[in-house]
């Protein structure tokens, strides 16, 4: 086996990205995915290329909120109770990384992530022919009142100083921009740095094919253990192909990846955040850019299948049946702004994907602390789309020797 000779475990996102990038770094690649590639977690996404999105997804404000909603039992957040003494000390730790001080380290290191997504980003899908599947359109919010727009002022100025800059428009603005936006609404704002592809599905298996054009090879089958010795993983015990050798090996394997690392003694806090998707091909309302909509978190955006909502965040564990009327209570809000909405019919799909959150909003990005050539990139939470390529860009430079353009030490693996 060559010295340069890589596996990657999982073909979402993350795990195409890298082993592109660690093919133009020379190395042979192999990837292992139980499914096809792109039919994780990366598939049924809302297809955000959410830059900007550098405030952590819970900080101290939204802790207020939690309350409200988990009453709801069709809010945007809902745990199962059965299932929360399990995911305690990750809810502990969320806690934690919700003080001012993290919540501020936290979104330094977010902004780091995102100074070359789009580059990154563009630099895989043009080498896949399928840089159209981008649009350089940012998303727009939505609000029912000044009361909501305010609401939001801490996270917008803190966004500011990293130059994220959020221009604001009155209601009939953006009925201008989108006269599918309903009369109710009292304003929106742009992101400040929100693109969004349309079929992210589609993505991942051009950036896979792109690979395997290169030389890389694509196993289908279920990595059982890490097989170790000496300090190092020599093979991964698959399911029905026996053993597969590996030099190097990067754990990319989404929601499941701390079962992998846990095998190695590294102990990772990453929970299933479990997520819903409608797609309407005959929603009845157009769209140019995605938007979302301050009542509720979700986005609304317009795919090559159709409109796609999506948003959503249950915690009940890996295996747990999905709850796909979480998928029409994303209808039901966004209906209040899209009143041309028309109701689901028997072409409309409904899908659950396990997003890797850990309890600080920062994935695991670099080398394993206790095996010597395993790196990880997992645990993206809900910003996999938009981090997966630079990742894969940061592990491909790390592994190669090379120093990143960015500071690694907040996504170390052993900071939980
Ligand atoms: C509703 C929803 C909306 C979202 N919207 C956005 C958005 O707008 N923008 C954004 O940036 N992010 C968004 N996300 C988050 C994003 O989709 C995820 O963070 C991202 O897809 C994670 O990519 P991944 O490659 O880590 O995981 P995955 O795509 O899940 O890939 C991991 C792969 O590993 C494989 N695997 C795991 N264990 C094993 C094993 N033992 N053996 C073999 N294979 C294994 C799995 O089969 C899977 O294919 C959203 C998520 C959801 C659910």
């Amino acid at each position: 086996m060559s010295e340069l000779s890589a596996t990657i475990i999982g073909a979402g996102i993350v795990g195409v990205s890298t082993a592109a990038f660690l093919q133009r770094e020379g190395y042979d690649v192999t990837i292992i995915d139980r499914v096809l590639p792109g039919e994780g977690c990366s598939f049924g996404n809302a297809g955000g290329l959410a830059f900007s999105e550098i405030v952590p997804t819970v900080h101290s404000r939204m802790l207020l909120k939690i309350p409200g909603w988990l009453v709801d039992p069709m809010g945007p957040l809902t745990i199962r109770w059965s299932y929360f003494p399990k995911a305690l000390p990750w809810f502990l730790a969320l806690a934690r990384n919700s003080l001012p001080d993290r919540v501020r380290a936290i979104t330094a290191a977010r902004a780091d992530l995102a100074m070359r997504v789009v580059s990154d980003f563009e630099s895989l899908l043009k080498a896949a022919g399928t840089e159209d599947l981008i649009r350089y359109e940012d998303t727009l919010r939505l609000y029912d009142n000044e009361a909501q727009y305010l609401a939001e002022a801490p996270e917008r100025a803190a966004k500011t100083p990293y130059g994220f800059e959020m221009k604001r428009l009155s209601g009939d603005e953006a009925r201008e921009l989108e006269p599918a936006i309903g009369p109710n609404v009292h304003c929106g704002v742009f992101h400040g740095g929100w693109y969004f592809l349309t079929n992210p599905g589609r993505a991942v298996k051009s950036i896979a094919a792109e690979v395997v054009k290169n030389g890389g090879r694509i196993i289908e089958d279920d990595v059982v253990s890490l097989v170790r010795d000496a300090g190092r993983v020599k093979a991964l015990q698959l399911k029905t192909q026996g053993q597969h050798k590996v030099h190097r090996l990067v754990i990319c394997a989404g929601a499941y990846s701390h079962l992998l690392a846990k095998q190695l003694g590294e102990k990772v806090l990453l929970e299933a955040e479990r997520g819903y998707h409608m797609v309407l091909p005959n929603s009845g309302v157009k769209l140019s850019r995605s938007l979302t909509y301050a009542r509720s978190p979700g986005a609304a955006t317009p795919m090559e299948m159709g409109l796609r909502l999506a948003g959503s965040d249950e915690f009940a564990g890996l295996d747990a049946a999905p709850n796909y009327a979480r998928a029409d209570a994303l209808w039901k809000n966004f209906k209040a702004v899209l009143p041309g909405l028309r109701q689901p019919d028997q072409e409309t799909t409904r899908w659950m994907g396990r997003r890797p959150g850990t309890p600080d909003s920062l994935p695991v990005i670099g080398p394993s602390k206790t095996t010597a050539n395993v790196w990880y990139g997992f645990g993206h939470g809900h910003m996999g789309l938009t981090w997966g390529p630079t990742t894969g860009r940061l592990i491909a430079e790390t592994m190669s020797g090379r120093k990143s353009n960015i500071d690694l030490a907040p996504f170390r693996a052993d900071r939980f």
